[in-house]
């Protein structure tokens, strides 16, 4: 048996012709599954025919359009053909791009242009077609710049399909993105003055979750690891927007958070609440975001750990045997009040209580045993801990019970799933990655649109 493909093109005058594009041969009574519909290869060749096709056809239109003088309408000379390659998904094409010499009416103007044109060559911004540099950009923020590659590869007739032109495109667009976030910070700034319209209801107050990831650098960078900042922001009736940056290289930190409030319909002058794990830079990042209020909010989960951490130390005490001779009583009543007290809001109280139970154990640890002087040390040490970071985060302490009771975040946990979503998937996921902290940036702007589903699909500009 026999297919063959023809193409029947009909231009907007109505010109018809017809290609022919491939011929596909089978033998008629088949002897193996394999031999059943097209193959891969039949089907690449295919493609990258029909689109050579098509574009060619489109830009020759487009050429033939622009020959036309726009002010008297007669057809403007041929000075030369040349031809110019565009990469697409579906093959590189080598298409033609004419030049034509400026009309004698428009040569006289006083300013006199450039005496030929190249429509051609101003439609092809770019060497290659958006929808190729979108989908090679969203393989990149996906997987590897290798396996990317070899994804395109399988399945596609494109070309050039390799890790270094996969990271390039990616890299090309995170700095659109970038820019375009920049751009977006930039002009609510401009307004900025206009008294604030309403300030939102608390209920309805963009939640900002951070938190820091790190990341291992490449060979010869000063440091073994660098760190990014992720985050999203979720606020009630919109859809949750990620952000991530490494702050060293990041062009405007804060403008990328700005953005990613202003896409949740946060305005200027609109508070917003802030859950951190107690690094003063992250509620910092979120001040100099909004350049307004801001309600920092330590993470639950920090807390609680470190509550955890005095609480396993304590039950080691209990656990001791001979039972030390002495009581332990008041000390574990103090320790197992400290989770209450602090998911109360009552942190002033679970300070004094730490207090009592660190006296408690420096004498525990003179008069007793060594098993128990050991674990005395210990229990000293990770109440300090714990009263040191109630104490610097002080501003950041609130009732958790009532907020948690209120339906509202308390935690970044939410935060780390997006540490793990945007960070660990693609850059520890194998140990012998190791990133630059200009390509992790990079890498995760394109992630993060990618993970929103703010990854756009421009439409090809080709129609003239
Ligand atoms: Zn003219």
């Amino acid at each position: 048996m026999q297919w063959t493909v023809r193409l029947e093109t009909r231009t907007s005058a109505g010109e018809v012709t017809t290609t022919e594009l491939a011929t596909i041969s089978r033998p008629g009574v088949v002897s193996t599954l394999a031999e059943v519909g097209l193959v891969l290869a039949e089907t690449k060749t295919l493609l990258a025919k029909l689109q050579a096709s098509t574009l060619c056809g489109q830009v020759a239109e487009y050429a033939a359009h622009h020959r036309i003088c726009p002010q008297c309408g007669v057809l403007q000379p041929l000075k030369d053909r040349r031809t110019r390659r565009l990469q697409t998904l579906f093959g590189t094409v080598e298409v033609e791009a004419p030049r034509f010499k400026v009309c004698r009416c428009r040569q006289s103007a006083p300013l006199a242009e450039a005496a030929t044109i190249s429509p051609v060559c101003a439609l092809l911004t770019a060497r290659c077609t958006p929808e190729l540099e979108r989908v090679q950009a969203e393989l990149g923020a996906r997987s590897s710049f290798r396996d990317g590659a070899r994804i395109l590869e399988a399945l596609l007739p494109v070309a050039p399909a390799n890790h270094e032109s996969l990271r390039a495109r990616t890299h090309a667009v995170a700095l659109q993105l970038e820019a375009a976030d920049r751009q977006a910070a930039a002009e609510v700034t401009a307004v900025r003055g206009e008294p604030a319209k309403a300030v939102a209801a608390d209920d309805h107050r963009p939640v900002v979750m951070l938190d820091g990831a790190y990341i291992r650098a490449v060979p010869g960078h000063p440091v073994r690891n660098f760190e990014a900042i992720c985050g999203k922001v979720e606020r009630e009736g919109h859809p949750t927007r990620r952000f991530a940056l490494v702050r060293s290289v990041a062009e405007q930190p804060h403008a990328l958070l700005r953005a990613a409030l202003l896409d949740q319909g946060w305005r200027e002058g609109d508070a917003v609440t802030a859950i951190s794990d107690g690094d003063p830079a992250l509620p910092a990042l979120v001040r100099s975001a909004t350049g307004g209020p801001v309600e920092s909010i330590l993470d639950w989960f920090h807390l609680s750990m470190r509550v955890q951490h005095v609480e396993q130390v304590m039950g080691g005490l209990c656990a001791l045997e001979p039972p030390p001779l002495v009581p332990l009583d008041q000390a574990r009543i103090d320790v197992e009040r400290l989770r209450h007290l602090l998911w109360n809001g009552h942190h002033d109280k679970a300070c004094e209580a730490l207090g009592r139970i660190v006296s408690w154990a420096k004498e525990a640890s003179v008069l007793n045993e060594p098993a128990m002087g050991a674990g005395a040390g210990r229990l000293v040490a990770r109440c300090t801990e714990l009263r040191a970071y109630i104490e610097t985060n002080k501003g950041a302490l609130i009732d958790y019970g009532q907020r948690c009771r209120a339906g509202k975040p308390i935690s970044t946990s939410r935060a780390e799933g997006t540490v793990n979503q945007l960070v660990s998937a693609r850059m520890n996921k194998r140990q012998q990655m190791r990133w630059s902290p200009r390509g992790a940036h990079r890498v995760l702007q394109v992630r993060a649109a990618v993970l929103d589903g703010r990854f756009g699909h421009p439409a090809i500009q080709l129609a003239a």
